[in-house]
C-alpha cells in the first residue's frame, strides 16, 4: 500500500455568511470544491467584532451534519429542540440535522479574537431524514495525544494510533466513520498515520505551510489552503519553515447524488423542492 499524496488544492476564499459574518470557505466554495462526503469548511478567524458580531441567527439545515470547532471566543448555541449550548475554546458541537433543525448560532462577546471552523458532513440517503440530534463537546472531552518528536494532535471524531496506542475522540459510530483532528507540529515536525483505504481525506492549513506527502514526493500546501489527498493507506505531513497547525478530515464516501439549495442538501430535486414547502409550512422540523 502507499502513502497518500497532495492530489488537488482548493485555495481558500474570503466570503461572509449568517448575518455578515466574514469568513474563508474552501471547501463549498462551488459546486465542484467538495470531497465526498466532505461539503464544506468555512474558517472563521478575527479580533474585529465587525467581523463576527452579527452571528448567524435563527436558520434551518435538513440532511446533512454541522460540526462546529472553536478555537478562540464565545458563541451561544440554541435550537428548536429546546438544546442551548456553549461553544467554548477548545470545544465543539455536533449536529446532525437529519429531517431539520431550526437553530442559532450568536457570539457571546463584544470584542476579542473569535475563531474557530464550521465543516459539513453529508448523510447517507437512509439518514437523511431522522430526527435531529445534537452534541455539545466541551473541551475536556477531546483527547490530546503528545505526538513523538514534537507537537500533538487533538480527536473529535474517529480514532488514530500514537505510538501503539488507539486515541478515540467522542464522536464514534458515524455513517461516514469521519475523522476529524487538529494536528499541532514544531517547526521541523513530522506527521505520520494510516487512514482508512477507500476514504477521502484532505488537509487544511491554518497556520503555517506544510509538506504533504512521503518525503520523496511531497508536494507543499500554504496557510488557509485545503490539499485533497490521493488515494492510500497513510498521510506524511511535515511542517516546512515553521509550526504549524492543521486539520486533517477522512470519511467514507457515500457516492450518492448530491442537490444542495442554501441549507438544505438532499439527492434529487423533487427533496429539496419537499423540504423548501415544508419549511415554508412549517413542517421542516
Ligand atoms: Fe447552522
Amino acid at each position: 500500500m502507499s502513502s497518500r499524496r497532495l492530489q488537488q488544492i482548493i485555495p481558500s476564499v474570503a466570503t461572509s455568511d449568517g448575518a455578515g459574518v466574514s469568513l474563508r470557505r474552501s471547501l463549498g466554495q462551488s459546486q465542484s470544491a467538495r470531497v465526498d462526503p466532505f461539503l464544506m469548511l468555512d474558517e472563521f478567524s478575527s479580533d474585529d467584532p465587525n467581523d463576527y458580531i452579527a452571528g448567524f441567527p435563527s436558520h434551518p439545515h435538513r440532511g446533512f451534519e454541522t460540526v462546529t470547532y472553536m478555537l478562540d471566543g464565545h458563541m451561544l448555541h440554541e435550537d428548536h429542540l429546546g438544546n442551548r449550548g456553549d461553544l467554548l475554546p477548545g470545544g465543539a458541537q455536533w449536529m446532525t440535522a437529519g429531517r431539520g433543525i431550526i437553530h442559532s448560532e450568536m457570539p457571546q462577546q463584544e470584542s476579542g479574537r473569535m475563531r474557530g471552523f464550521q465543516l459539513w458532513i453529508n448523510l447517507p440517503a437512509a439518514e437523511k431524514m431522522k430526527p435531529a440530534h445534537y452534541r455539545d463537546i466541551r473541551p475536556d472531552e477531546i483527547p490530546q495525544a503528545a505526538l513523538p518528536g514534537g507537537g500533538e494532535a487533538r480527536v473529535i471524531a474517529g480514532s488514530i494510533v500514537v505510538e501503539g496506542r488507539e486515541v478515540a475522540g467522542p464522536v464514534q459510530g458515524l455513517a461516514t466513520e469521519a475523522l476529524y483532528i487538529d494536528v499541532h507540529l514544531p517547526a521541523g515536525g513530522h506527521f505520520a498515520q494510516d487512514l482508512a483505504t477507500g476514504h477521502s481525506a484532505f488537509v487544511y492549513a491554518y497556520e503555517g505551510n506544510l509538506a504533504v506527502g512521503p518525503a520523496d514526493n511531497s508536494r507543499p500546501l500554504s496557510a488557509q489552503d485545503a490539499g485533497v489527498l490521493s488515494a492510500g493507506n497513510s498521510v506524511e505531513i511535515s511542517a516546512v519553515d515553521g509550526p504549524v497547525r492543521f486539520l486533517l478530515l477522512a470519511a467514507r464516501p457515500l457516492g450518492e447524488p448530491v442537490v444542495q439549495y442554501g441549507p438544505f442538501v438532499m439527492n434529487s430535486r423533487e427533496e429539496i423542492e419537499q423540504a423548501i414547502a415544508d419549511y415554508r409550512n412549517d413542517r421542516l422540523v
